[in-house]
Formats: structure tokens, sequence, C-alpha cells
């Protein structure tokens, strides 16, 4: 990366200096998202048709493995650019959004963290390049914010492999995966350690395995042509090297996992208020009422000035926790702040753009209530609003508990 800066984008005066680098992805994937996405976003909402070509395509630009280092076939961006792409790609269309950010940070991430040479060498380049789809299962129907408390069971056998039974649900990708990392109760919790010890994780590719089944695939508010599934294991047999990471010891992999995986929530969050905001401030100039444009009624257009400066602000904290996981820093405070602020004043564009836009804001033709049923969703994917608190308000408490 080069550090030239140049002056911020002149279609979103908003967005952060980017070095030339940044400058260059951001300018073609803008380009490809205008040609290629923009067009069919309304109705792949209405089909719910997963665009596989352009998922092909993101893969040539190398934005399905965008943070993956290159020796595994991945682009080897730092995690601000990746929050950059990922905010341009929700601004267009939030159900593409979520496969790409799913299938960089949770799949791909779990690899990257826990996986040993080999097993990057085996999972990642076709997960870079898109040739295979990731697919991250730690939800289940009885363990959602508790997540420690799911039922999937693997037993290892006495020749080192390992039969795993049970089920996951709202996986993302869950239909469409090819590789899938999956979390599983391998041993009892062990004195003193709580319920989180004892849970393992798992990746393997689904053509390589059998017992491997998809259970319903979920009619959702919005996110539609995302592809949410119910993933069931009925006895499949994982070789001995499936297991990603310490045997008993991956909740402290899933939790670096999420953290990574709430800098891309977060920006999605922004992206589709982003989208939102910029309807709603052209429209109010042009929708006339009362003899002028809606947007001269100072009540509108300082409703727009808070709106811009929220948004300002939710992508300055997901930069500020994107630069601290850059720097090998902890960051899981920060980035439950910027999931928790980005997402709350994404949702809240999108809900002031219905607003402004009258009776049209709630009419398909117009792309507003796309934005807000699509955006809803990052207030309770990868750590509810609640579950961001709680990491924020135990962090506050011990800060100040002397
Ligand atoms: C479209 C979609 C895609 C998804 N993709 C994936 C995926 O790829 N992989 C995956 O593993 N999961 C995935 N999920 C699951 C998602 O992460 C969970 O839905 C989420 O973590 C919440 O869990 P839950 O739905 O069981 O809600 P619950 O945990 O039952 O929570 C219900 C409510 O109770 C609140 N609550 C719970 N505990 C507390 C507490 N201690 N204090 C205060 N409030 C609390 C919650 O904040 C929430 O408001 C996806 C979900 C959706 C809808």
């Amino acid at each position: 990366m080069t550090s030239t800066l140049n002056r911020p984008d002149i279609t979103n005066p908003n967005t952060l200096p980017m070095n030339d680098d940044q400058r260059s992805i951001i300018g073609a994937l803008r380009d490809f998202l205008k040609n290629e996405v923009e067009p069919g976003a309304a109705e792949r909402d209405q089909t719910g048709e997963f665009p596989h070509d352009i998922v092909r395509g993101l893969g040539d630009l190398g934005i399905m493995g965008a943070q993956t280092p290159e020796e595994y076939g991945g682009s080897g961006l730092d995690t601000a650019t990746f929050a950059m792409i990922i905010e341009e790609i929700a601004a267009v269309d939030g159900s593409l959004c979520l496969t790409v950010a799913s299938h960089n940070s949770l799949c791909q991430g779990h690899i990257l963290i826990g996986g040993t040479e080999e097993q990057k060498r085996t999972f990642l380049p076709d997960l870079a390049t898109a040739k295979k789809l990731g697919a991250w299962g730690l939800t289940e129907p009885g363990s959602g914010s508790d997540s420690g408390g799911m039922q999937s069971r693997a037993a290892q056998q006495p020749d080192g492999s390992w039969i795993l039974n049970g089920s996951k649900n709202f996986i993302t990708q869950g239909s469409v995966g090819g590789t899938y990392v999956v979390l599983a109760r391998t041993d009892a919790a062990r004195e003193g350690r709580g319920k989180n010890d004892g849970i393992s994780a798992f990746v393997f590719n689904r053509d390589d395995v059998t017992g491997f089944s998809i259970g319903r695939k979920e009619d959702k508010l919005g996110l539609r042509s995302s592809d949410t599934a119910q993933l069931i294991f009925e006895d499949i047999h994982l070789p001995a090297d499936a297991l990603l990471g310490e045997r008993g010891n991956a909740f402290k992999d899933v939790m670096r996992v999420l953290d990574g995986g709430r800098v891309g929530i977060a920006a999605m969050g922004l992206g589709l208020g982003r989208a939102a905001f910029e309807y709603a401030a052209r429209y109010t100039l042009q929708r006339e009422q009362f003899g002028r444009p809606i947007a001269h009624n100072q009540d509108i257009s300082f409703r727009l000035a808070d709106i811009d400066t929220k948004l300002d602000a939710a992508r300055l904290l997901i930069r500020k926790a994107a630069d601290l996981k850059d720097a090998g820093l902890n960051f899981t405070v920060p980035v439950a702040r910027a999931k928790l602020y980005a997402t709350t004043v994404g949702v809240e564009a999108c809900d002031e753009a219905i607003q402004m836009l009258g009776g049209y804001g709630y009419i398909k033709e117009y792309p507003v209530e796309r934005y807000w049923r699509d955006n809803r969703l990052t207030r309770i994917g990868e750590g509810t609003d609640e579950v961001q608190r709680l990491v924020i308000s135990r962090d506050v408490l011990k800060r100040f508990a002397d």
C-alpha cells in the first residue's frame, strides 16, 4: 500500500481519504457494481435468486478473498480497505454484501485464524477465487446469542476420525456452499471454565462427505437473494485432520472470528444507510409540496444533516476498529461500539428515508424500503445490539470498578 492520500471521492464526500491502491480497487468495484449488480438488485429481491455469476465476477476482481493473503490466492488487503469494499457493495445490494462479508470474514476468517498450513493450502485458494463458496455454522435452533449452549456433537473414533451429528440454523451460504466450517461439542466443559469450553471447530468440503443435508431454506424479511439455510448432520464421517484449531478450545477462535466479522456487518449497516440517505437527499430536492422542494423545509434539511453526521461518525468508529485489528491490537470493544452504532444509525437512515419519501417510501418501486428490510438484519446477525452492549458494558464496569 502506498501512503499517498487522495482527496475524498467526490460522489460521496464523506468517504475517508483513500490511498492509490484503495482508489483503484474501489473504482473498479464501483464500475462492476454499477454495470453488473445494480441493474438486477431489485428484481433479485423479488425472486430471491442467488447471483452465482456476479459472485464469480467478484472472485475475478479479488473481492471474494479480499483479506486472504496472496500466497493462498487472495488479495491480502487490510481491514480498512475491506470495510470500504463492504460499504460500497451494501450501498448497491445488501444481499450480495452479506454473501461477500460472511464468505470472507466467517468462513475464510476462521480458517486463517485456526487453520494449519495444510488446511490453509487445501481450502483457501478455491474460496478466495470464488470457485467454492464458504459457510460458517455456529447458530443452532436452541442456541443463538448463547452459542455455547449448542447441541451438535462430534465424537472421536479410535482411528482419530470424527463422527458429527446435529444441526445448524440460519446459515448464510447454507445451501450454496462448497466449504463449511462448523462448531460442535467434542468434550464436556472442564471444571471452572464455563460451558463454552469443550467446543471444537471442523472444516470440510461438502462433496467429500456423506450424511450432510440441507434443511429448510428461510423465507426472509430482507436480504432475499442471500442464501440462508439449515444444515443437518447425520453421522458425517470426518477425517482426523478436519479438526480446525485446538480440540475443545474453539470458542476463543469463534470470538476472534466474530470480532472480525463485526467490522463487515458494521460497514454493511453503514453502506445501506448511506444508500438510503443519498436517495432521500436527492428525492427531497426534487419533490415539491406547498410550492417548493420539501428539502427546503428546515425540519427535513436538519434531519438530513443529522443523518449525514451520524453516518460519518459511524465510518470513523469502523475505521478505528479496523486499524486496531490490522495493528494486531485487541479490538473487541471498539468493534462492538462500531457495530452497535453503525447499524443503529444505518437502520435509522433507512427509516428516515422512508419517512422523507412519504407514501412513495412505502412502495416497492422505490428502493428505500428494500434498504430498510435488508439493513434490519445488521442489528441482529453476528451479535445483536444487546450482545454488543453486553461487551461494551462489561468493559465499562471493569474500567471503573476500582
Ligand atoms: C439472515 C441471517 C443470516 C445469518 N447467518 C448466520 C451464519 O452464517 N452463521 C451463523 O452461525 N449464524 C447466522 N445467523 C444467526 C444469527 O447470528 C443469530 O440469529 C443471532 O446471533 C441471534 O441469535 P437468535 O436468533 O437465536 O436470537 P436469541 O439469542 O434468541 O435472542 C433473542 C433476543 O434476546 C436478546 N438477548 C439474548 N440474550 C440476551 C442477554 N443476555 N441480555 C439481553 N438481551 C439478550 C437478543 O439480543 C435478541 O434481541 C444468521 C441469522 C440471520 C437472520
